[in-house]
């Protein structure tokens, strides 16, 4: 062993700067983890270990202590990617506050515990215990909890403290109508509505696309589990958000075991009893500490400093071991900071380095750089209806295709729930990009096979290139953005390259978003009626309601141009509301005005069935105003249905309760499936315009329109023909035995009055 005197030693000086260094470095409040890291011990001490052993055998009954001889090795299933609770690194072993408790039960039952990996379905004979189940959310039979929870973190409340009405946030209550990000797993999201139903949930599966929509300002909130939040911020250093407020809910975590081994649970159960008093030191190692713990620290560490320069050896070996912790942390910081633990693929953070690389690469070599924006087509409804597991297995394997299709060396990343970015480096031409796009679209839309259940999805893909569309990395990225939703806007399943015209498009969106937010306040909507014709009769008996912007400067905005707007941004929820409560205004004033009953059709987006408080509120509204629920009629679409959650259904069986009808709007554009709108009792099917307009005799159109009304007048569902403009249109629906007609052929949409000086008209002649 080499000597080492600190007087004669060269390397002193060294050594000393590198001790302030450290110092500095300590009091960095982000890095007050590594020194949390480096000043827990994680031995037990042995006169405490004796005291608990001595405890534990005073607690365990003759039989259990004979279990506990026969079976001193035992298998525990543990979770790889919940930070800090149980996680695992590439190679490493695995770590967090589950594996101490375990490390520490170990020690004072006397047996081994040897780690598995936790997957849901994990079988009995694989597994005697598992390792943290969050809030009795336990699924698999094979197991039961252990009684008590040994972990119980608080629920906090996290803002953007860069918007100063979200950093006031302290409680829930202020959180009423607002909208908030939250874990989808799991059942906080449910706690929070039961309690609290005016809460907008926002569900993410991804702490970052949490925080990527709190530093967007879509999301006013995220609430989440405070220990592994905190955690999630100190390690990402995501300075914009602070913890705001705490939450009266908590989150709790659980071992469970075998359901055939009663005799474990209780023998757990009394160990964690045990060792219940050392929790407040298990947790600090993991705690996120703030500054006043940095203060103390830094102080102990002066203090350690002047008896390491008494004793210079072992303070050589001290800080020996600090590196060899911090470089360990250093590597956990850099790979959380880096990748998705889901797929294993980059994500945001390193996909914005690597681009920067590759942007830097290229203008030396003179090559291109195409930046590919993918986003799978459907997978919502797999989630909703298959459940976030096979949601989550069916995210794993589309990214192991997506990297599939492009070189080792490109970069693919997922940087959201189901969206997925690809760098394509060192491209001569344009072809190989666009090979690449149809590779991965071929790929994807072959069928997914999870848990012997098959589904089909597919992607739509945005494309952009530099140095053609931009020289800047920002710029790209949300180029990429802007063609996939032009992708998605043309029909899904494609590729679509960016072009200027679309980032005109965009800022013109943006404005219109802008405007949207006061338009309401200000009074620029009316609500314009159209009449639906009786063709057997010609009589008006029904009329669509159908929004209009008179925008101060812009002159009048369709609804084409702003209603996907505002359900984007969520406005359309108070938008819809608006519209709601303007009808039912109006229809007062019809049926004062005729003294009969008059159905009026109005326009759901699939929001207001997701988020259905507005929309409930307003039908008993209906009710308390004497108006018979048959007087209205709601449009919705297909899409709706297909991606029914029981949020959704229970909103329909609402709406069939007050005795409103449904009507399947723009018909024949989507699935068009007609047998299962049975299942939802729906009344009208209206069939799209461009169907209508197509409609000459014995081409292909026509053919169609037949077919589906025959279906329909089998199933008792009334035809609406939409987009009526010529008498021949007309003749054709007649000779097919079409019910109702609406189209600028009978009347365009117009205001209330109009619509009553209509129905005055004695004679009509369309
Ligand atoms: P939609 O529900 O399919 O409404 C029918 C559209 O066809 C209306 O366009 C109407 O003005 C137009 N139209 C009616 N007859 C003819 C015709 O003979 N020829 C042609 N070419 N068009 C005809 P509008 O008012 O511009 O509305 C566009 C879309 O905006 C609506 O399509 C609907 O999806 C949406 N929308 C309108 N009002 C509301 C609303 O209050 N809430 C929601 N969620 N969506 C609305
Ligand atoms: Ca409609
Ligand atoms: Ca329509």
């Amino acid at each position: 062993m080499q000597s080492f005197n600190p007087f004669y030693n060269q390397n002193f000086l060294k050594l000393i700067i590198q001790l302030s260094t450290l110092c500095f470095l300590l009091s960095w409040p982000q890095l007050s983890l590594i020194a949390a890291e480096t000043i827990t011990s994680d031995k037990i001490s042995s006169s405490q270990k004796t005291n608990r052993t001595q405890e534990l055998e005073a607690r365990l009954t003759p039989n259990e202590k004979e279990w506990l001889k026969k079976n001193q090795n035992l298998k525990v299933a543990v979770k790889s990617g919940w930070m800090p609770i149980e996680f695992k690194l590439e190679s490493e072993d695995h770590r967090g506050l589950s594996i101490d408790y375990l490390t520490r039960l170990a020690d004072i039952l006397h047996i081994n515990f040897t780690i598995t990996n936790y997957v849901d379905d994990i079988s009995p004979e694989d597994a005697d215990i598992i390792s943290g189940v969050s809030n009795k959310n336990l699924k698999n039979p094979n197991f039961r909890l252990v009684n008590q929870p040994f972990l119980v973190f608080p629920l906090a409340i996290y803002t953007n403290k860069n918007i100063e009405k979200q950093s006031k946030i302290k409680s829930l209550e202020q959180l009423n109508n607002a909208r908030v990000a939250i874990f989808k797993h799991g059942l906080i999201g449910q706690k929070v509505s039961e309690n609290y139903p005016k809460i907008k949930l926002v569900y993410v599966d991804l702490a970052d696309e949490a925080f990527e929509k709190l530093r967007a300002g879509t999301v006013e909130a995220y609430i989440g589990n405070e220990m592994v939040v905190d955690y999630h911020i100190a390690f990402n250093r995501l300075k914009f958000t602070e913890k705001s407020g705490l939450t009266p809910f908590s989150s709790e975590v659980s071992m469970a075991v075998r359901s055939d081994q009663p005799e474990l649970a209780s023998i757990l159960e009394k160990g964690l009893a045990v060792i219940e008093p050392d929790s407040e030191e298990l947790l600090e190692k993991w705690k996120v500490t703030d500054t006043k713990n940095y203060y103390f620290l830094n102080a102990a560490l002066g203090l350690i400093s002047i008896i390491l320069i008494l004793g210079i050896v072992r303070f050589y070996r001290f800080k020996v071991t600090i590196k060899k912790k911090e470089a360990e942390s250093q590597q956990l910081i850099w790979y959380q900071a880096n990748f998705d633990y889901l797929t294993k693929l980059a994500n945001r953070h390193l996909l914005h380095n690597r681009l920067e690389q590759a942007l830097g690469k290229a203008s030396r070599t003179n090559l291109l750089v195409g930046l590919l924006y993918i986003d799978l087509d459907n997978f919502k409804r797999v989630n909703d209806q298959s459940g976030h597991s096979i949601g989550d297995k069916l995210l794993v394997d589309a990214a192991d295709r997506i990297s599939g299709c492009v070189r080792s060396s490109d970069t693919t990343a997922r940087i959201g729930g189901d969206e997925f970015m690809v760098i394509l480096t060192e491209l001569k031409d344009i072809y190989s990009l666009e090979n690449s796009c149809q590779k991965i679209l071929t790929e994807l839309e072959k069928p997914f096979s999870i848990d012997n259940h098959i589904f089909f999805i597919s992607a739509s893909i945005g494309v952009t290139l530099y140095p053609d569309d931009s020289q800047s990395s920002e710029a790209l990225l949300l180029y990429a953005d802007q063609a996939m939703y032009e992708a998605k806007k043309l029909g899904r399943n494609r590729y679509q390259f960016f072009t200027q015209s679309m980032q005109a498009d965009s800022s013109k969106r943006l404005s219109i978003a802008n405007d949207l937010r006061s338009a309401i306040h200000n009074g620029e909507f009316v609500v314009y009626y159209q009449p639906i014709i009786n063709l057997k009769d010609l009589s008006i008996t029904k009329a669509e309601a159908l929004i209009r912007w008179d925008h101060p400067t812009k002159g009048f905005i369709s609804p084409l141009d702003f209603i996907s707007i505002a359900e984007e941004t969520g406005l359309i929820d108070s938008l819809g509301q608006w519209v709601l409560q303007q009808a039912l205004k109006d229809l007062s004033i019809i049926r004062n005005h005729l003294g009969t009953d008059f159905q009026l059709s109005i326009n759901v987006s699939p929001y207001q069935f997701h988020h259905p408080e507005n929309l409930l509120s307003w039908m008993r509204n209906i009710e308390t105003q004497g108006i018979p629920g048959g007087c209205i009629s709601l449009e919705i679409t297909e899409g709706l249905l297909l991606e029914a959650s029981n949020t959704v259904l229970d909103t329909l069986s609402a709406v069939r309760d007050a005795g409103i009808e449904l009507a399947i709007d723009d018909f024949g554009t989507g699935y068009s499936a007609l047998a299962y709108l049975k299942k939802f009792d729906i009344n009208y099917i209206k069939i799209d315009k461009s169907f209508i307009q197509n409609l000459t005799s014995d081409n292909h159109d026509a053919v169609l329109c037949e077919a589906i009304i025959h279906m329909a007048q089998k199933l008792n569902i009334k035809i609406i023909a939409e987009g009526i403009e010529t008498v021949n249109q007309k003749d054709f629906l007649n000779e097919f035995r079409c019910d109702y007609g609406q189209g600028y052929l009978f009347a365009r949409p117009g205001p209330v009055e109009q619509l009553l000086k209509l129905l005055e008209a004695p004679d009509r002649h369309f």
